[in-house]
């Protein structure tokens, strides 16, 4: 079914043209109609699904058809959980109302609040925004959403990860009203808080449900090999690179220090690299992403800050140097290849750090891989055995609950952490790999 199926405005379908779009992905085939139809939808969608135009054709085209509640406020409000993704959003609202009469500015976390404060004050149809810092604005009232038609929530899951839940529901009651409608998308739909937040945000909304978020993507081949020590790894990586064709490749390591390491050697071995991570300032990682977007570099090194969401359409190799340390980033970090139906390729480097973070890839893809070798590369590392059960008598019932629950805790602990470092763009991983002692180098097979 081409677009041109739906009822949407030839301004829209002229710039799908240009974009090179003529054919609707899954998603978009089953979430336009719902919300050109006017309902709330509730949809959970697989990174790289095409959901960003799902949600922003409709929005357009709502703009166009018909007549503003206000005409002060904003009509359409995008909130996403991280500055990166928002960007990504703005950028491709940006192509859609470049032909037409609309304005469309983006408030994010970590800009100039004074600049944000006078662009609002040019009464935007559409504001792209992280929630905390929208919040903010509205307590400030440098907006108001009792004209809001549109709400739209990308990444709902990773927003109440965040802790976002009580900017969501005070920028939800500020546009609080009969004819808002509300598109909620998350990774996945099996989320207590999801869940709760949507009976609170949507009207009896619509499901569309395209494949689980623990899903595997069809068109990205994963390789796995067995490493032994960092010289390992490293022997392994520059065969890799050397070998094979790619077009660009992004390297997901545990630290920062990492990054910057192995960036170096990169680029001593001629390749052109460029390393991000959580540490830099905002305007640097903006740099750092827009030139290799732009096909300035060929390799990025980065930590987990450039797992998610990101469209970068030329990636076909993403290396796990590190196995990341939660099974979910595992998909999005490999996730950036594979985008829009392009095939894509996914290595990951195993050493015995890495073991127990790979095994718990394979529990949440439901999947036992098989290992890769490489000739002259094969090491000796087969995997960790699982340790024994302990043979101690039971636990008391009392006791077990007690444990249960600190344990419980402290999983609940290590996970907000995370997504605060997340949040913050602050690194995300186990330690890294340590080098083999150099007296026993020269059993490391070489290239
Ligand atoms: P998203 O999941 O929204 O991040 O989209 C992933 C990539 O797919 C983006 O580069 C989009 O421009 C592209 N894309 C979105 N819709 C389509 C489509 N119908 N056909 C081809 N590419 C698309």
């Amino acid at each position: 079914m081409p677009f041109t199926d739906f009822s949407l405005d030839q301004r829209l379908l002229q710039t799908l043209k240009h974009m090179g779009i003529d054919t609707p992905t899954e998603i978009q085939e089953q979430a336009i109609p719902i919300a050109l139809a006017g309902k709330d939808i509730m949809a959970s969608s697989k990174t790289g699904s095409g959901k960003t135009l799902a949600f922003l054709l409709p929005a357009m085209q709502r703009m166009i058809s018909c007549r503003a509640l206000s005409k002060r406020d904003p009509r359409v409000v995008i909130l996403l959980p991280t500055r990166e993704l928002a960007t990504q959003v703005y950028s491709q609202l940006r192509l859609l109302v470049a032909n037409t009469q609309y304005k469309a500015t983006k408030i994010l976390g970590g800009e100039n609040f004074n600049d944000q404060a006078k662009a609002l004050a040019r009464d935007p149809h559409f504001v792209v925004a992280t929630p905390g810092r929208l919040a903010d604005h509205l307590k400030q009232h440098h907006l108001h959403l009792n004209g809001l038609e549109l709400l739209i929530l990308d990444e709902a899951d990773r927003m109440l990860d965040l802790g976002f839940a009580e900017q969501l529901k005070q920028i939800n009651n500020a546009a609080d009203h009969k004819r808002r409608q509300t598109l909620m998308f998350s990774a996945t739909l099996d989320h207590g808080d999801v869940n709760e937040i949507a009976a609170e945000l949507l009207k009896t909304p619509e499901h569309v449900s395209i494949g689980a978020g623990n899903l595997e993507h069809k068109d990205i081949t994963q390789r796995i090999f067995l490493c032994d020590h960092l010289d390992h790894k490293e022997a392994l990586l520059s065969r890799i690179l050397k070998d094979e064709q790619q077009k660009q490749i992004i390297i997901f390591t545990a630290t920062r220090s990492d990054t910057e390491r192995l960036a170096i050697k990169l680029a001593e071995e001629g390749f052109k690299t460029a390393s991000l991570s959580g540490e830099l300032k905002q305007t640097a990682r903006n740099q750092i992403m827009d030139e290799f977007s732009r096909g300035l570099q060929q390799i990025l090194v980065t930590t987990d800050v450039a797992s998610r969401g990101l469209d970068l359409l030329n990636v076909s190799l993403v290396i796990n140097f590190d196995m990341p340390k939660f099974a979910e980033e595992y998909v999005h970090r490999i996730g950036r290849t594979g985008r829009a139906g392009a095939k894509g390729d996914a290595v990951s480097l195993v050493g015995p750090k890495d073991w127990v973070n790979f095994t718990q890839v394979q529990t949440f893809l439901n999947k036992k891989f098989s290992f890769s070798e490489l000739e002259g590369l094969k090491g000796k590392f087969t995997g960790l055995k699982a340790k024994p059960q302990s043979k101690s008598k039971a636990k008391p019932a009392a006791a077990k609950q007690k444990a249960t629950t600190a344990k419980r805790k402290s999983a609940a602990k290590a996970t907000a952490n995370r997504d605060r470092r997340f949040a913050t763009g602050v690194d995300i991983g186990d330690a890294p790999m340590l080098r083999k002692p150099k007296s026993k180098l020269q059993d490391t097979p070489e290239d």
